[in-house]
């Protein structure tokens, strides 16, 4: 937090969910100490602590404290829908680069958003592929925007100035650019795409210029680049372009060449990516938002299958966007049944669930992606859950 300003609109945001007194006193302050780690920053009337949250003077936010916690509904909080597995790039890290089935359709989808609403999503991630290809888009936005902060992922091929506009239009929050590297070269390289380095900027410059949408860049960090002089060098590039955020993830272990102990991040570099988000947050200016600080045991840990599903462009639902497993698909079973089979498996732990049990996906990996639902329940007998992270240990204190 860094200026009076600062806490100006944190006060106001507080105020205008006056519910939150009904909250535990510890959860508060819990939340208050989390909140406060971050500028908050005012995007066309939305005040922003950073995406992955809902903006706090939304109703989005509310159902957050309504629902979730004092309501304690069962569902999930956070939901990422692939609208298509189109893309023109072809990233080596991409979840879904060895996924192939019948896309769900406009229907299915607008189905699917409505049904994840209702139990109890508050923020929805709109992925593919690349979203943008989905020519239903501007109405799946609008279908979720009323009561869902709703942030797209793209590498922005196809974007026009038109197009962002009906995005804003339509009620979305965030948006955000893939980069993941200062070098253009590089960028190009990882996206095995010419021309990709060019296009994120573009993309950037169209939401940058139009106003009202919150923009960062998703940065996908491998471990050549997990070294702090290196991560410093792009949070200064990205600086320089003005965003709001920079949404930091290192490479997950979600497909299989990157099954290995060599390929996953370390305790110390987490602790330097650690340092790093509250050291440039204290400095204010860009908000820089690790996945692996919100999602730490310190703070709210994982909640893949708990509180985040995922349903991929076919319809099949896994716990997160990084764990190739599928609990049954969307065309055949109701949403909601499938997620209560999925959560009664996934206790919120400390450890980030793809991370920790990697190696059981190349031991139940049989070629196609995501491993088959009766394999994903034997897979499933022989995870073992850590403890629960500080959030959850207070909710159940
Ligand atoms: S598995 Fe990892 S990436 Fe997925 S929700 Fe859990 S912490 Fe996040």
């Amino acid at each position: 937090m860094s200026s009076l300003m600062d806490n100006l609109a944190l006060t106001k945001a507080i105020l205008s969910n006056p519910q939150m007194i009904r909250v535990k006193p510890a959860v508060n302050l819990f939340m208050l100490q989390y909140l406060r780690k971050f500028s908050v920053r005012n995007v066309g009337g939305n005040l922003v602590i950073h995406s992955h949250l809902p903006p706090v003077n939304s109703h989005a936010y509310s159902r957050f404290i309504d629902e979730h916690l004092l309501g304690g509904i069962n569902g999930p909080s956070h939901a990422q829908v692939g609208v298509t597995n189109a893309c023109p790039q072809g990233c080596e890290y991409c979840y879904n680069r060895y996924k192939a089935g019948e896309p769900m359709d406009r229907e299915t989808i607008l189905r699917l958003v409505a049904d994840l609403k209702r139990m109890g999503v508050f923020w929805l991630g709109l992925t593919g592929g690349e979203p943008l290809l989905n020519k239903h888009l501007v109405e799946i936005v609008e279908s979720a925007a009323d009561g869902c902060a709703v942030k797209l992922f793209t590498t922005g091929c196809t974007l026009t100035p038109q197009r962002a506009a009906d995005l804003k239009r339509a009620g979305l929050a965030y948006v955000s650019v893939s980069l993941d590297s200062p070098d253009e070269a590089e960028h190009d390289r990882i996206r095995r795409y010419p021309g990709a380095y060019r296009t994120a900027l573009q993309a950037i410059d169209i939401f940058q210029e139009l106003g009202g949408v919150h923009v960062s860049v998703s940065a996908v960090l491998g471990k050549p680049m997990l070294h702090e002089d290196r991560v410093e060098e792009l949070l200064r590039f990205l600086a320089g372009l003005g965003i709001d955020e920079a949404w930091l993830s290192e490479c997950k272990p979600a497909v299989q060449g990157l099954w290995s102990p060599d390929e996953v991040i370390t305790e110390e570099e987490r602790g330097m990516l650690l340092r790093v988000q509250d050291r440039r947050n204290r400095d204010g200016g860009m908000t820089v938002n690790y996945l692996g600080h919100f999602e730490g045991r310190e703070h709210f840990g994982c909640n893949a299958g708990n509180k985040m599903i995922y349903v991929d462009a076919f319809g099949n639902v896994s716990p997160c966007v990084f764990a190739p497993i599928s609990f049954g698909n969307v065309t055949e079973r109701p949403v909601e049944e499938i997620f209560g089979e999925m959560k009664s498996c996934f206790p919120t732990e400390n450890r980030c669930f793809i991370n920790t049990n990697y190696a059981l996906m190349r031991k139940y990996y049989r070629g196609s992606s995501p491993i088959p639902v009766e394999d994903t329940r034997s897979l499933m007998q022989e995870v073992r859950f850590g403890p629960l992270a500080r959030f959850n240990q207070l909710r159940s204190s």
